[in-house]
């Protein structure tokens, strides 16, 4: 077996797809990492507000291990639910303007269990192509019938839903932030088609959960939308700067995933400093807003000035901004060069984006300053000028 896994491994590095882990040696301020002994300008972070770093994140994080231990000990409804965890949900109910919310040790997880738990063989669940891979694999594990419908494409799913009545049970999902376009699902039609069909609708805010929204509560409550949605699913690991994952609703919805959620069920409670670390960013998003507006702002400027060098942002519209290269090699060529010049940026290829949509990734913070931004925007530009992309 593993002379054929040495196989598999030499075909992808033919196609400039074998992945590598590469070691950070140091967390810098102002959203700066030192990789290989250079110091470079992350742009690769999902740390939207400059949370992860934050005094305050991690003085609660030792505090809360200091009163309740590392680990919770056991899993919720065994004796893993400390009263740490009763109020930090109660938190991210008020938060996301919803009755209730339950927490698990990922996202990815989270998508797992709710998906899993909601609906099963002889149920029918209708995803936008371009969901994360966690939405994939929580279907996958459920048994019910995908249909995918082309990326943002409302006549394709009407046209299933049309095709489709008589289902025991019908669900549609989206990312409302697209993590590899950084471009927003049209929720306000889909609510509006969801309600004309009767099926039901969760939303999965992982990149918009701190960033959108006048209380940064995501693109729900950015359009008003919060209570005709079902199911509101996102994660503490991005903008929230630590880890775990979470799902708000109708009370009866949580107490169904408590009973009936496994990934929650079958794995230990979220550690204690973990939780010291989310309810401190909670409260650093109520009362910080003017970190995502400063991100937000930033965002526009460098998408803006990247489309007039004449390069394809992909309809990004928030702080995720992909520059389309196409060809897998010449992407990680961009990457390299821009490596050299003191920037990190991800290249995404196939599979995590379809063959010969391959594209570097730039993610901003509120940790890069404004100067910080409009240096590396100079470097990109000059750089994809160099390569021949853009006009
Ligand atoms: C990152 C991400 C997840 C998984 O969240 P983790 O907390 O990192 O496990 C789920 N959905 C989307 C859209 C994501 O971007």
């Amino acid at each position: 077996m593993l002379e054929q896994l040495s196989q598999e491994l030499a075909v992808l590095e033919s196609q400039a797809l074998r992945r590598r882990l590469q070691v950070l040696e140091e967390v810098l301020p102002g959203g700066r990492v030192r990789l290989g002994g250079q110091v470079l300008l992350n742009l690769s972070s999902n740390d939207y507000l400059g949370l992860a770093q934050d005094p305050r994140l991690i003085k609660a994080a030792q505090a809360a291990a200091a009163r309740w231990g590392t680990g919770a000990g056991a899993s919720r409804l065994v004796v893993g639910h400390l009263a740490l965890h009763e109020a930090v949900e109660a938190h991210l109910a008020a938060f996301k303007g919803t009755e209730a919310a339950v927490i698990f040790s990922t996202g990815y997880m989270a998508n797992l269990g709710v998906i899993s738990a909601l609906v099963g063989p002889g149920d029918m669940v209708f995803g936008d192509k371009l969901n994360h891979a966690s939405i994939y694999d929580g279907i996958k594990l459920s048994g019910a019938q995908l249909l995918r419908f082309p990326h943002r494409d409302l006549t394709r799913l009407e046209d299933l839903l049309q095709k489709s009545p008589g289902h025991r049970r019908r669900l549609i999902i989206t990312d409302s932030v697209f993590s590899v376009d950084g471009d927003l699902a049209p929720l306000a039609e889909l609510v509006a088609l969801k309600e004309r069909y009767g099926v039901a609708l969760m939303i999965d805010e992982a990149h918009a959960t701190g960033v959108l929204g006048p209380r940064g509560a995501g693109l729900a409550e950015a359009l008003g939308l919060t209570d005709r949605v079902e199911i509101h699913m996102g994660t503490f690991s991005k903008a929230l700067g630590s880890l775990g994952g979470y799902v708000a609703g109708d009370r009866r919805l949580i107490d169904y995933l408590h009973n009936r959620a496994r990934s929650f069920i079958y794995s230990t409670a979220l550690a204690p400093p973990v939780l010291g670390a989310i309810e401190a960013a909670l409260s650093i998003v109520a009362r910080e807003p003017q970190r995502r507006a400063y991100l937000l702002e930033e965002s526009e400027k460098f998408r803006w000035g990247l489309m007039s060098a004449g390069l394809d942002t992909l309809g990004s519209e928030t702080q995720i901004v992909p520059v389309l290269v196409r060809d897998n090699g010449r992407t990680l060529e961009f990457a390299a060069l821009l490596r050299q010049q003191g920037l990190m940026a991800v290249a995404l290829r196939p599979p995590t984006v379809p063959p010969g949509r391959a594209r570097v990734r730039f993610s901003l913070s509120a940790a890069h300053a404004r100067e910080d931004l409009r240096r590396a925007l100079d470097t990109i530009i000059s750089t994809a000028r160099q390569m021949g992309l853009g006009g």
